[in-house]
Order: structure tokens, then C-alpha cells, then sequence
């Protein structure tokens, strides 16, 4: 069994990155754009605008008050992507209630679309012509390519099916050829599936929903959820204590997924900046 670090892979993936963004003409330029003062909306702006500042990334802030309209997030989001500085923007999601975030993301031009939350960009993962992916279903696929599994062929099921986890982690799963289950809420006999996976990968958001009992023996299993334990702990969707024995691989909550997930995003900016 293996314990995959999302850290460390991270890390190696970040320092790569900087090499290539500093042999760049000029820096790319990242725009991130938070509506309103939900506490971990900032948190994770905060962080992704510090993670961008260490490999080379030029971020800029914007921050639009609770009590903004439609009209002055799509105004400055069209602002954004008529600036040629603006490689890439980021609207951080969810929105302040009473706005509408698939309004607000059609102004946002799909090659500055560094989340690939659009739907051209989901529409084009559809098409297997992939362009800019949503950036932790593709730190899943690297974690994967990383630790050398097999897709093609293989089983996979994906647990959730949100258009910006589960739906696209499940397409890219198809077009690695693998064969692909996605469950949700409303599935039957999620157990039974679950034990046919030769990789698993969990985007619901409930704290030790896959049990021991689920996993095949020598699974990959994938733990996308962030959740709290029942004491406050943070931990995933995976039971990890009790699963891990079961697979070959398995990533851990915290220090799997989550580091990759900011460092795709990092990946998609430089990406936009080539295309230019
Ligand atoms: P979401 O939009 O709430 O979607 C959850 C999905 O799980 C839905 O499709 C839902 O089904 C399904 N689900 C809920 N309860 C279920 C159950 N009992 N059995 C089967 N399916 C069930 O969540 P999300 O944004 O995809 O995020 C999922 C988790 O990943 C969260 O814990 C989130 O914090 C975490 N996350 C982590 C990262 C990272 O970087 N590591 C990034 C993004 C999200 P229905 O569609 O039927 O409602």
C-alpha cells in the first residue's frame, strides 16, 4: 500500500513550473476576483494569490462588496478580459445569494478561463478536445499518471457528480478509456458498485462515507472531500484509517488532493500565457 503525498508532488510540480514561467517573455498575470466577505472565500483567495507570488505568477485582487450587482461583476470581469496584462481570471465561487455565477462566467473569455469551470470548457473536455481543465479533477489525473496506474480498461468510479468535481473528473477518466461509473445521491447499490473499482475517487463532501467494506482489495483510491470529523478534525469522504490496508494507493485528507489543486490552477494560468 502507498500512501501518495500531494505535497510533495506538488512542491516538484510548482518548482517546475517557476523554471518555465521565468523563461517566459513576461509574467503571466492572474486575476482573481472575490464578491462579497464569505470567510473561506478569502481563505482560499489569500492563499492561491500568495501560492501564484512564489512561482512568478503576477496576481491582482479584486474585491467587489456583498451588496454588488450583476452588472458591476460583469462589468469588471469584461474589464478583465479585454486587459492584455490578464492572462487568466478566476471568480471565486459561490457568489452572494441573488447573483447569478453562470451569467457572471460567460463574461469571462474561455482562453482566460483558468478555472475551466465554463461551459465551453467543459463542453470541450465532453469533446475529448480538452483546453483548459477544472483544476483538481486534472491535479486527480496527475497524482494518477504520477504513481504510475493503469486507466486504460480499468474500472473507475467517481462518487458525485458536480460540474466542477464530479462530472469532469468523470470525463477524464472516459477519455483515458477507462470504464466509468459516476454515483450520486440518488444511485442504488452504490456499495456493490464501489467494490467493483479498480479506482475509486470520492467528491461528495461526507466524512468517512466509503467504508472498508466498499473498497476491493488493491483499489486506487482517490479522497477528494474535505470534510470535519466529529471532533472537528478535517478529514475526507475515505474512512482512511480502516480503507488503507485494503488498496494500493490511497491519498490521505489533508496533504492528497487539496495541494494539487491550487497548483493546476497555477498550471492553467501558464498555459493561458503560452497560448497568448
Ligand atoms: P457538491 O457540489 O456538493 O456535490 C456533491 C456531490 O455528491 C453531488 O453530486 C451529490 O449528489 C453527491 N452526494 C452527496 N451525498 C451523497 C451520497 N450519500 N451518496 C452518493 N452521492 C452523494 O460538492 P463538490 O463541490 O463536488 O465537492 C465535493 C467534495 O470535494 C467537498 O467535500 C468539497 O469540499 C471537496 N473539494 C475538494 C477540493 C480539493 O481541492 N481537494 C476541491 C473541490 C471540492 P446529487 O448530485 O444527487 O446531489
Amino acid at each position: 500500500m502507498k500512501i501518495v503525498d500531494g505535497k510533495a508532488l506538488a512542491a516538484r510540480l510548482r518548482e517546475e513550473l517557476k523554471e518555465k514561467i521565468g523563461a517566459l517573455p513576461k509574467e503571466p498575470g492572474l486575476a482573481v476576483v472575490i464578491v462579497g466577505n464569505d470567510p473561506a472565500s478569502q481563505i482560499y483567495v489569500r492563499n492561491k494569490i500568495k501560492a501564484c507570488g512564489e512561482i512568478g505568477i503576477r496576481s491582482y485582487a479584486y474585491e467587489l462588496p456583498e451588496t454588488a450587482t450583476q452588472k458591476q461583476v460583469e462589468d469588471l470581469l469584461d474589464k478583465l478580459a479585454a486587459n492584455p496584462e490578464i492572462n487568466g481570471i478566476l471568480l471565486q465561487l459561490p457568489l452572494p445569494k441573488g447573483l447569478n455565477a453562470d451569467s457572471a462566467m460567460a463574461h469571462i473569455p474561455v482562453e482566460k478561463d483558468v478555472d475551466g469551470f465554463s461551459a465551453e470548457n467543459l463542453g470541450l473536455l465532453t469533446l475529448h478536445k480538452e483546453r483548459v481543465v477544472a483544476c483538481t479533477p486534472l491535479g486527480v489525473m496527475k497524482i494518477l499518471e504520477n504513481e504510475g496506474v493503469e486507466i486504460s480498461g480499468q474500472r473507475a468510479v467517481v462518487l458525485g457528480r458536480s460540474d466542477t468535481v464530479g462530472k469532469p473528473m468523470a470525463m477524464l477518466l472516459l477519455n483515458a478509456n477507462a470504464t466509468v461509473t459516476v454515483c450520486h445521491s440518488k444511485t442504488q447499490r452504490l456499495k456493490e458498485i464501489c467494490q467493483e473499482a479498480d479506482i475509486l475517487v470520492s467528491a461528495i463532501g461526507k466524512a468517512k462515507f466509503v467504508t472498508a467494506d466498499m473498497v476491493k482489495e488493491g483499489a486506487v483510491v482517490i479522497d477528494v472531500g474535505i470534510n470535519r470529523d466529529e471532533n472537528g478534525k478535517l478529514c475526507g469522504d475515505v474512512d482512511f484509517e480502516n480503507v488503507k490496508e485494503k488498496t494500493s494507493c490511497i491519498t490521505p485528507v489533508p496533504g492528497g488532493v487539496g495541494p494539487m489543486t491550487i497548483t493546476m490552477l497555477m498550471y492553467n494560468t501558464y498555459l493561458a500565457t503560452l497560448k497568448e
